[in-house]
């Protein structure tokens, strides 16, 4: 069973690589896993590398509660009208801080059937761009 790394020097900095092709077909065994991690902790978003795996990809939760599978994803448009709320991390346990993100971003990604583009707003925009930065070694205790 995977477990959620929860020292930050351990993830800080660390940027992850593409999933392969081959990966894009066998992420079901990864993604299933990470599912049950971020409900057990009641979390909206879990990136791989929060749990050791250093490939671009996570889960995040949508408006409607269903939790969306997010394979390479790029962010191809960010509104540049941002907000200030309080984020948490389930690496960065009983922490939370005031984070500025983009409230509109456009995304592409793998979705575990095919590529997508959609726009995402408001509270699945933020949470797209914090497992984004977990894919790029940044946590948002660092970020203003
Ligand atoms: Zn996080």
């Amino acid at each position: 069973m995977l477990k959620i790394i929860t020292k930050a020097s351990q993830l800080r900095g660390r940027v992850s690589v593409e999933c392969s092709d081959e990966e894009m077909k066998s992420y079901n065994h990864i993604t299933d896993q990470l599912k049950i991690l971020m409900r057990s902790a009641n979390g909206v978003g879990i990136a791989a590398p929060q749990v050791g795996i250093f490939k671009r990809m996570f889960l995040f939760q949508r408006d409607n509660g269903l939790i969306q599978v997010v394979i390479n994803p790029e962010i191809c448009w960010l509104s540049g009208n941002t907000r200030k709320e309080y984020e948490g991390c389930l690496s960065v346990p009983f922490r939370t801080k005031r984070v500025t993100r983009d409230t509109n971003i456009t995304v592409k990604y793998f979705n575990g059937k095919e590529f997508i583009t959609e726009s995402l707003r408001d509270m699945e925009s933020r949470i797209f761009q914090h497992e984004w930065h977990h894919l790029l070694g940044i946590l948002f205790i660092d970020i203003e």
